[in-house]
């Protein structure tokens, strides 16, 4: 057959952290004892008092459509939840419930974008995004982070990046793959930037409640009108509740916008599991112990983990100060070589310790940044162990 197929699709590339997860799992499917720093899923299981609810949704038959745009009940609690912990105002109107994060992101591109309008992505940044951006008919724009300004853009650098065909930046605080964390200053600096050129900042929030130490979790939609007319500020349930399998993502918007993407998901694919609608409610409005005791165990697993691999050699890392990855810059290493093979970029760094030390780690090239890896600590702490131990005997193996 010689019809085409979509160039819009064809350009998209297939994400890599789904694929070096896939493979790791299959390694260890076929007996082999791989440690996976691949993808950013939580190791733990989802707690208790949310699984009953949804055993409760099934035997109370609540197995049917809803409101393709969520239910109101957990859309009111969508509300509670912005006005408590982000120091939002939104009314049920203006949340729309989707089935992810990803979900919720791509719904955004396609209901802002036309053909040809630009959208800044400051990178690194997580990988989906251009791609995201791409399948909407807008034009990924990276601005890149300086390494001595924690990786995060400025404002200034924002406004240089700014054209006429500008329609909106996204924003990830904290960040993937990074870790860092935008403080409240630099967030206001950002959003005067964005109020006076008139753009829109689609506000990721995915790992909100995943800071340690001193760093604060500001949303840039609370920092004042203009700005909240401006942002769609985007969350989801699968990091802070270990829910990643049951897709839940929702956001918060002007309700114009809320109207158009709860229209655009009606005919995509109508409403999210009802079962995990009811999980949500739970989530949102039932006890945040459980939300509070894995940040503490990754906590824990950061700290462990930075102080590891700031004593490896040719790696060096920042300290992450929110969500569950760690950064790696292999500049060095990658300059060196493993049984004669010059490694040169970090998918090659990848591919060998995956296949020689049975270590799966995500290259940053699609984030961005060829010559930096990430690891998620969002796994067991023995595991972490195990997995740094062999990542330290293959950098030493590097001559
Ligand atoms: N967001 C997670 C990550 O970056 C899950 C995998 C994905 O969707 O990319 O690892």
């Amino acid at each position: 057959m010689s019809l085409a197929l979509s160039n819009k699709a064809k350009v998209v590339k297939p994400s890599s952290t789904l694929a070096i997860t896939a493979k790791a799992k299959e390694m260890r499917a076929n007996g082999l004892d791989v440690v996976g720093f691949g993808a950013g899923e939580p190791d733990f299981n989802t707690p208790d008092n949310i699984c009953q609810a949804a055993i409760t949704a099934i035997q109370d038959g609540f197995t049917k459509y809803t409101p393709a745009s969520g239910t109101q009940e957990l859309k009111e609690a969508v509300c509670q939840k912005f006005e408590k912990f982000n120091h939002i105002h939104y009314e049920p109107n203006q949340i729309v419930i989707s089935n992810g994060g990803k979900h919720t992101l791509m719904n955004v591109f396609t209901a802002i974008l036309n053909p040809g309008d630009e959208v800044i992505v400051p990178a690194p940044f997580w990988l989906s995004y251009p791609e995201m951006v791409k399948l909407a008919d807008g034009i990924p724009v990276s601005v890149y982070g300086d390494q001595a300004n924690s990786y995060k853009i400025t404002a200034q650098q924002l406004q240089e990046a700014i054209t006429p065909k500008t329609k909106a930046v996204i924003l990830n605080s904290p960040s993937n793959p990074t870790g860092m964390v935008y403080t409240r200053d630099e967030l206001e600096a950002i959003a005067k930037v964005v109020v006076d050129n008139d753009i829109y900042v689609v506000s990721d929030e995915i790992y909100e409640h995943l800071t340690y130490g001193d760093a604060e979790h500001v949303s840039i939609a609370s920092l004042g009108e203009d700005i909240y007319e401006r942002t769609i500020t985007c969350s989801g349930l699968a990091k802070s509740y270990s829910m990643t399998g049951w897709r839940i993502g929702y956001l918060g918007a002007s309700s114009q916008i809320a109207k158009l993407i709860g229209s655009v998901q009606s005919h995509a694919t109508s409403n999210p599991n009802s079962i995990a609608q009811k999980a949500a409610v739970e989530a949102l409005t039932g006890s945040q112990d459980s939300v509070e005791k894995m940040r503490r165990e990754f906590d824990t697993r950061r700290q462990y983990m930075y102080e590891r691999v700031c004593a490896m050699p040719h790696a060096s890392a920042l300290e992450p100060k929110g969500a569950f990855y760690m950064f790696i810059d292999l500049s060095e290493a990658l300059s060196m070589s493993y049984k004669g093979e010059k490694l040169q970029t970090a998918a090659r760094f990848a591919e060998i310790i995956l296949d020689q030390y049975q270590v799966a780690v995500v290259p940053c090239a699609d984030f961005g940044y060829d010559d930096h890896i990430r690891l998620s600590y969002a796994i067991a702490m023995d595991q972490i162990k195990v997995g740094l131990d062999r990542m330290e005997a293959f950098l030493k193996a590097l001559e």
